[in-house]
């Protein structure tokens, strides 16, 4: 099982980091995790095409997170000779998301379909909406989901990939809570999204200074990676974008705190689990 962090970005709008976006490949299968800014630029660089996806899962509809959710449901539909619906996952007002972005999508649709004579159907999306346990499963490959805690945006959930007697957990945005700590147990790979604490607390912005109260911060990513014996800790979506040279410092503050690997996310880094 492999994981290639497709975009390392936030909201904040940088050069060199997409937004949200996790592919978990299995063999031939790929499980791609949020569809932030330029996901399917960044799928391309490592063969994820929207068009052979075998299910795409949300862990919250906040913006970074799902920007890009209207062009991995229109690449795959105009992608396929045939109807091929795409299998999406996310947490309960998943439905309804996926309803509207399909809704904005309608002239679109109407466009294609009245210019191209072998585009006779519409683009399909069977929604599952979960909470917590079984996910998905196919060909020995499960995931599952627990609520996580980025309040006051809710609900949120984390996902746990298990394939191939390896675990993988997707933990999206959010601080530590009992959800996240049953996703983590054992895991091989856990990216997690975090923030630097005394970065932040000098920026003289309340709307920044805001993100602080729901984002796990590196040494609290760390401590739930050593409490759960997570062998590999990725830090992911790092606010703020961290300048260059400072990434020594970003590993150092969660080393404090856990003995294991520590990466921190850049576009299309690679964890073997
Ligand atoms: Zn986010
Ligand atoms: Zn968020």
């Amino acid at each position: 099982m492999q994981v290639t962090i497709l975009g390392s970005g936030s909201p904040m709008v940088t050069a060199d980091r997409a937004g949200p976006s996790t592919l978990v490949r299995i063999g031939r299968t790929d499980l791609l995790f949020d569809c932030g800014r330029a996901v399917l630029m960044r799928g391309v660089a490592v063969g994820m095409t929207a068009r052979e996806l075998a299910a795409v899962f949300v862990t919250h509809m906040h913006s970074d997170h799902t920007t890009d959710y209207n062009d991995v449901i229109t690449t795959r539909w105009i992608t396929n000779t045939e109807p091929r619906p795409l299998t999406a996952i996310g947490p309960v007002g998943f439905k309804k998301f996926t309803d509207a972005t399909l809704a904005m999508l309608e002239n679109d649709i109407h466009y294609r379909m009245a210019h191209h004579p072998d585009l006779p159907h519409r683009p399909e999306v069977n929604v599952t909406e979960v909470s917590e346990g079984l996910a998905w499963e196919a060909e020995g490959i499960r995931v599952v989901a627990a609520p996580t805690d980025h309040s006051p945006v809710h609900p949120t959930v984390g996902f746990r990939v298990e394939a191939e007697g390896k675990v993988v957990v997707i933990a999206g945005d959010t601080v530590p809570c009992p959800g996240l700590t049953s996703l983590c147990k054992g895991a091989h790979v856990y990216v997690q999204t975090v923030i630097r604490r005394q970065m932040i607390e000098k920026v003289p912005i309340q709307r920044f200074r805001d993100v602080m109260d729901y984002h796990s911060d590196i040494a609290q990513a760390a401590q739930t990676a050593r409490d759960a014996g997570v062998r590999t800790l990725v830090l992911n979506h790092p606010v703020p974008a961290p300048l260059p040279g400072t990434e020594p410092q970003w590993i150092a503050e969660a080393k404090a705190h856990f003995d294991g690997e520590v990466l921190l996310a850049t576009d299309l880094l690679k964890v073997e689990a």
